[in-house]
């Protein structure tokens, strides 16, 4: 019998959350075995924005520049077309900037209220195969495309997993944890018995993904990202040149066997006008579905993605979060594998993105419901329908929902006992409060506050007394966490963070904030998650290899 192979993290699935967790991972220091079903990634298209936030967090890993030269270039709009078809009449337009404008708005705002990096478009298909590419050229990522994860279970402290190829061929795995990236009908999350909940199969769509110059019919009514049609058709402009996606709603019950049929026909009729199109890539039936699982994982088996969460596409909210869940997940488990992490740590995931995958699900609903009440409007009066897309645009303009992500009842954040302020899906006030997002500024050029963190824990000192910084850096190397001290001198700086020093983790979330050091040892045990959750003072007791030592509630 074969030796099973050892790895530190198996990571069944090589979507986009799978690859995003091996590149983090990897970021760290950590190895990790990525499986993935198939043998090559996805033909199908899929995500088309990646949001600044999830921008600043791809920098990190090194991988916003590549992305954007695979993806659409700067100079293109965002822009969403509302018409009956491509012959109109036209019944609204959002108008959303380019990246380039998006830039100059980024580096025109100095209260930290934006993200640090624009958006970007770019197919889930060109984004796979680029990070696909990264993961075989990463000597800790060892990739096995091919291999399907067929069976998982906990044994003590070890995950031992099946995985077959399409010739029968088996491998077992032992590995430290597993995460199951392995999208919305996951084998993991079947395996751990874990439900979903919420609304399925919302509706059905056609999908036809096709390849045509043809920019004098396809351009009818002006350049677009996506144009959302009155008869329940929406138009993706992949790249801008020749690649389209056109999925059309076919409502929940569907009883054609083959919906398409003549995708060319299909695509002609969806929009009231024939396109000269060369090659069908890829037509399918799909539906959507805005599902949570009742728990994102149990002990050393967890859950990330689709896997976890299921989005409808309006607001292009299931990679973002998604890549959150990676991100966050992964320094979490290469600080519990690297010794320096407690068991807070992993049982945080969960408590922190879940509800954060839960509001996600809920706004793109919400998304959702604007695209069908435009439809309901239309055969009333056109003004009408005008104010009322201008008046709902917020499928793609939810600050709120792309940076006010915020982990209050976090077991390894230490709350400052300040009220939590008010939530607003479209704005972002920046704050230094404990749990939520640190602020982030441009700085000049391309350049922001972030790109002077450090890869792990950063210690942003805006506060003038040396010696309350010393003792959190040097309890910090004491524990073995990795930490940058980042001082500010810039009084604009000073001010955005609010003279005070400022804990922030590797995924750029603030863990602490205080002009007071009075005990490190218990904030440095809680942020690495070795302090025990809910205490009174929102301090941990100390446990583990730590001493027990009083604390003070301030
Ligand atoms: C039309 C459309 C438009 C979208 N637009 C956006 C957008 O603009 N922005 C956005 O953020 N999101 C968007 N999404 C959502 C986005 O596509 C998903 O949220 C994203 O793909 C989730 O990534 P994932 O890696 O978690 O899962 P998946 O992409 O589903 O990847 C899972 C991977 O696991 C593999 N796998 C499955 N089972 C196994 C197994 N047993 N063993 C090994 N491998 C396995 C699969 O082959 C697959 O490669 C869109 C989705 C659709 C359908």
């Amino acid at each position: 019998m074969t030796q099973p192979l050892r790895t530190p993290v198996l990571i069944a699935g090589g979507g986009p959350t799978g690859l995003v967790l091996a590149a983090e991972l990897s970021r760290h220091g950590v190895a990790s075995l990525l499986a993935e079903r198939n043998e090559h990634t996805t033909l199908f298209p899929k995500m088309d924005i990646t949001n600044g936030t999830s921008m600043e967090l791809l920098r990190r890993l090194g991988v916003d520049g590549e992305l954007r030269a695979v993806g659409v270039g700067p100079e293109h709009s965002f822009d969403v077309i509302f018409a009956g078809g491509l012959d109109g009449p036209v019944h609204g337009r959002w108008r959303q900037p380019s990246v380039n404008e998006q830039r100059a708005t980024l580096a025109a705002t100095a209260d930290g209220s934006v993200p640090g990096q624009p958006w970007q478009r770019c197919s889930q298909a060109i984004f796979e195969a680029m990070m696909m590419d990264r993961a075989h050229r990463d000597p800790l990522v060892d990739v096995r495309q091919g291999w399907r994860l067929q069976a998982c279970r906990q044994l003590g402290d070890v995950v031992a997993a099946e995985l077959a190829d399409s010739d029968g061929n088996t491998l077992t795995i032992h590995a430290d944890y597993l995460v199951g990236c392995d999208g919305a009908s996951s084998r993991v999350r079947t395996e751990l018995g874990i439900e979903m909940d919420g609304l399925k199969d919302f509706t059905t769509f056609a999908l036809v993904h096709f390849r045509s110059l043809d920019l004098t019919n396809l351009h009818a009514l002006g350049q677009f990202w996506h144009v959302y049609t009155s008869t329940g058709a929406v138009l993706i402009a992949q790249n801008e040149t020749d690649t389209w996606t056109l999925h059309r709603d076919l409502g929940a019950e569907v009883d054609d066997p083959d919906p398409i049929g003549d995708p060319r026909e299909f695509v002609a009729r969806a929009l009231g006008r024939p396109i000269v199109i060369d090659d069908i890539l890829a037509s399918s039936v799909w539906r959507p579905n805005a599902m949570l699982a009742d728990s994102y994982g149990r002990d050393r088996i967890l859950l990330a993605g689709d896997s976890a969460h299921t989005m409808i596409p309006t607001g292009g909210y299931g990679m973002n979060t998604g890549l959150g869940d990676a991100i966050n997940l992964g320094w979490k488990l290469a600080a519990t594998i690297q010794g320096w992490g407690g068991p807070q740590l992993l049982a945080s995931y969960e408590i922190e993105r879940r509800p954060v995958g839960d509001r996600n699900r809920n706004a793109c609903l919400e998304n959702a419901m604007v695209i069908l009440q435009y439809r309901d409007m239309v055969a009333g009066g056109a003004a009408e329908v005008a104010q009322f897309l201008a008046a709902n645009d917020a499928e793609n303009l939810s600050l709120g929902i792309e940076l006010d992500v915020r982990y209050d009842n976090s077991p390894v954040v230490v709350p400052d006992g300040s009220a939590a302020p008010p939530w607003d899906r479209r704005t972002f006030v920046a704050t230094v409060r404990p749990g939520h997002r640190a602020p982030n500024v441009v700085l000049g050029g391309h350049d922001t506050l972030f790109d002077r963190f450090g890869p792990g824990f950063t210690l942003v000192d805006a506060l003038d007394d040396n010696s309350q910084a010393s003792r959190l850096l040097s309890e910090a190397a004491r524990v073995g966490l990795p930490i940058r001290h980042l001082t500010l001198t810039d009084p604009a700086l000073v001010a955005l963070y609010h003279h005070r020093l400022v804990l922030v983790r590797p995924d750029l979330h603030i863990a602490w904030s205080g002009t007071d050091v009075a005990d490190a040892a218990s904030i440095i045990a809680r942020v690495c998650g070795m302090g025990v959750p809910h205490d009174s003072c929102g301090l941990p007791e100390r446990s583990g290899r730590h001493r027990t030592r009083a604390l003070r509630c301030t």
